[in-house]
């Protein structure tokens, strides 16, 4: 089985949506992303938190099959925090607070056995430091990589370096635009499939996804619906998870064909399905890979014709 290196915050999030709160729950992208990739096979994770990082998330997180020698405890430090709401939009997070605490002066060092890894998710963090992460990997087969507003706003150059070293970028339709500059997402898909990645994806909340690839022009684009959900309890994390699944599946499968990358977005998207029905890690922490498959199972039905 392949493993999957993946690289990101590890944070505790306070969030508000129209279903509830919750304070300094476990989050961060990498735990996320992780958490997810772990339903179809092992990942190696990457990250940092301060001594205030719960030990009972680190007993979680071991106990799911994710290799935690990368993870760094910094003593005396805290652990990256985020504030956010999602009272207007399900579809997009307010930010109302960043901590970095110990990711501000991170230095990734890999593991030596992490340094072989073939499949690479470079999760949402600082773009320098999925920089740092992806220089000491030695022959990657295939990387994905992720951001969000914040780093496109402070640290485009950084950003758009990221996007000539990886073979997909994965962003939601307001950084897409936002980052290329336009107002259709079609145009900034193309668009971005000349800064450097082989595919992009845009993620459009609950109207699904659209794989873009420079492949040819009779499937150019992929679009796939997400799975159907009532009640939206928490959206947080539901882009790291959607990453986590679509990688998940790369690594286990070791096909790169763009059949197997769209079959790899439907099970994204079903993974993330899972995310949004609870706060934090809850809905995610119960999921099987036999509920993953009905899903699965569900969304192919839902785009026969
Ligand atoms: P998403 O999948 O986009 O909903 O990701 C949500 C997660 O991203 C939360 O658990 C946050 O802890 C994390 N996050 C928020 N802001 C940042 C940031 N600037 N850098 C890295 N991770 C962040």
């Amino acid at each position: 089985m392949n493993e999957l290196l993946i690289v990101g915050s590890v944070a505790l999030d306070s969030i508000e949506t129209p279903e509830g709160v919750v304070e300094n729950a476990l989050g961060g992208a990498a735990t996320y992303g992780a958490t997810a990739a772990s339903l179809y096979g092992p990942v190696n994770l990457v990250g940092v938190v301060g001594e205030d990082f719960p030990a009972e998330h680190v007993e979680f997180l071991s106990g799911r099959n994710i290799d935690l020698a990368g993870l760094q405890t910094i003593i005396g430090g805290k652990t990256f925090r985020w504030k956010g709401d999602y009272l207007e939009d399900l579809n997009a997070a307010v930010t109302h607070e960043t901590q970095l605490g110990v990711f501000e002066h991170f230095e990734p060092n890999l593991p030596d056995r992490y340094r072989d890894a073939d499949y690479v998710f470079l999760a949402n963090i600082n773009p320098s430091l999925q920089l740092a992460v992806l220089e000491q990997v030695r022959a990657p087969k295939f990387v994905l990589c992720d951001t969000m507003n914040l780093w496109i706003n402070i640290a485009r150059e950084d950003v758009l370096k990221v996007f000539e070293k990886v073979d997909i970028a994965v962003l939601n339709d307001g950084e897409a635009k936002m980052l290329m500059e336009e107002h259709s997402i079609i145009r900034a898909g193309r668009k971005m499939l000349k800064t450097g990645p082989k595919y992009i994806i845009i993620k459009k909340g609950e109207h699904g996804a659209l794989l873009f690839s420079g492949d040819g022009a009779d499937n150019e684009i992929f679009s796939c619906p997400t799975f159907p959900i009532e009640t939206v309890v928490d959206p947080t994390g539901a882009g790291d998870s959607f990453a986590g699944g679509f990688m998940g599946h790369i690594a286990r499968t070791g096909d790169l064909s763009l059949e197997n990358l769209r079959r790899a977005v439907v099970y994204g998207t079903v993974t993330a399905s899972n995310t949004v029905q609870d706060f934090s890690l809850g809905a995610l922490k119960k999921v099987t890979p036999e509920l993953i498959e009905e899903r699965y199972q569900v969304v192919k039905g839902m785009v026969k014709f």
